[in-house]
Parts: structure tokens; sequence; C-alpha cells
């Protein structure tokens, strides 16, 4: 039994369904990589998964149990499973990165604080910022930023990790260091689903390609398999498109 399941997943917004009947299945350990041109809903899979765009037909099974999006509790217990990353890493600027951190599972998890700080370092140490706990966000570079929105994310304890293009908004020089996280959550053995543009890097570390278009998924395959010798021309297109330069 995979751990995460899709079943023809359908979204829309308006009038306009952006999901056309998504099949996906993740195991445990397993990190699929999403590619696909702007639009093509890569962004809506994830944020469907966590209940923040409605899904009109079709579900999700997380360890064999169908989530209820339309239970308010259900989907709380989908966002402890399933954290989520964004481009946009938006810290709350007040704060700590330390209370950046430890503010969800505190506040919200109601867990003691000395445990969560204690948890929240490690985290911290894992992404390289063990040396920022006291800083603030506008201290920090735009990559460093992105490694504590990760941190945050973690510290939620979610079964799976869903990245959205989180190197995206990041200056150039600053994308490896976010990379060389992800990759180290990789040799850790979390559970991702990750939505990136840096095709070597999804090349290297994913096990899974799964490469949409307009709202479908064309095509699946190991990173050689879709990479090498894509079967559809759909995604030879694609990939003839970014690779080229
Ligand atoms: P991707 O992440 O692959 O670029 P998205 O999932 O963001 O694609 O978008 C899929 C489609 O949904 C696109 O046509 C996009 O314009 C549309 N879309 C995304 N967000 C919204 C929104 N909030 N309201 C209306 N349409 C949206
Ligand atoms: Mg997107």
């Amino acid at each position: 039994m995979p751990h995460l399941a899709v079943n023809e997943v359908r979204a829309k917004y308006g009038a306009h369904e952006v999901l056309r009947g998504i099949n996906l299945t993740i195991e445990k350990g397993e990190i699929a990589a999403l590619i696909g041109p702007s639009g093509s809903g890569k962004s809506t899979v994830l944020r469907a998964l966590v209940g923040l765009t409605p899904i009109t037909s079709g579900g999700v099974d997380i360890a064999g149990q169908s989530i209820n999006y339309k239970s308010a509790a259900a989907v709380r217990g989908a966002r402890d499973r399933m954290a989520i990353v964004f481009q946009q890493y938006n810290l709350f600027q007040n704060m700590t990165v330390m209370r950046n951190v430890t503010l969800a599972p505190t506040k919200i998890k109601g867990r003691a604080k000395g445990e969560v700080e204690a948890e929240a370092a490690r985290l911290l140490d894992l992404v390289g910022l063990a040396h920022k706990h006291d800083a603030y966000p506008d201290q920090l570079s735009g990559g460093q930023q992105q490694r504590v929105a990760i941190a945050r994310a973690l510290a939620l304890k979610p079964q799976i990790l869903l990245l959205d293009e989180v190197t995206s908004a990041l200056d150039p020089e600053l994308v490896t260091e976010v990379l060389d996280t992800i990759r180290r959550l990789a040799s850790e053995g979390m559970t991702m689903i990750i939505v990136s543009h840096e095709m070597a890097f999804v090349r290297e570390v994913a096990n899974k390609v799964v490469f949409m278009d307009s709202g479908e998924i064309i095509e699946t395959g190991s990173p050689k398999e879709m990479f090498d010798n894509p079967k559809t021309e759909r995604a030879r297109d694609f990939f003839g498109k970014i690779l080229r330069h």
C-alpha cells in the first residue's frame, strides 16, 4: 500500500478545471518531482493535498485512510501529516528564527516549550543554521530564510514534505545551499513531493518524475527514463525547450 494515494482528483478555479483527474502514488521515503510548464497545475496538486484548494471529485488516501476534506478536523489532520513550503517563505519578521520554528508546535499544538526548542535546535542544525537562533529574518539572506521555513515545516513532524519551487525566488548563488538542505533531508529518508525547475537536481534526487501538462499527468517514470527517453511527444517537447539552454 502506498503511503499517499491520489485518486482521480479534480479541482477548478471558477469554471476553469485545473486538475483533470490526477492519479499519483507516493511510497514512504520516496521523492517525487512534479515538473511541467507554468500553469500546468503543479502547485494546485500540492494545495489540494493540504486542503487549500478544494477538490471537486476524486480523493486522497494517506496511510490507507481517506482524507475527508469537508471536515475541518480532517484537514487539520492532513496538514499535520503533510507540510508545505512555498516559494515565498513568509516568516514572521518580528520574531527570531527560533520563535518562527517553535511557534506552531507550542501555540497550536500546545507542546512543551523546552522539548520543542530542543527539537528546533536539531532542525536548525540540520538546515545549517545552528548559529542563527536569535537572528531576525531581515538579518538573513533569502536562502537562509528559506531554510528557516523548511525547519519550521519540519517542526510539525510531517510524514510528507511538499516543496513548491522553494528555490525560484532566490538569487542563483543562494540556490545551492537550499538544494543541499533538501539533499540532506533526502538522505535522512524524508518523503517529499518537490516542484522544481532545477532539472539537474531533480534528476539527481528524485526517485520518480511526474510530468504534468494542462491539469493532467502526461507521463511518469524514473529520472533516467524521463530525461533520457520520454515516451510522449509533450514530455519530449517540454524537455527540448528547457534543456536546450
Ligand atoms: P503551476 O504550479 O504548474 O504553474 P498552478 O497550479 O499554479 O500551475 O495553476 C494551474 C492553473 O490554475 C493555471 O491555469 C492558473 O492560471 C490557474 N490558477 C492558479 N491559481 C489560481 C487562482 N487562485 N485563481 C484562479 N486561477 C488560478
Ligand atoms: Mg506553481
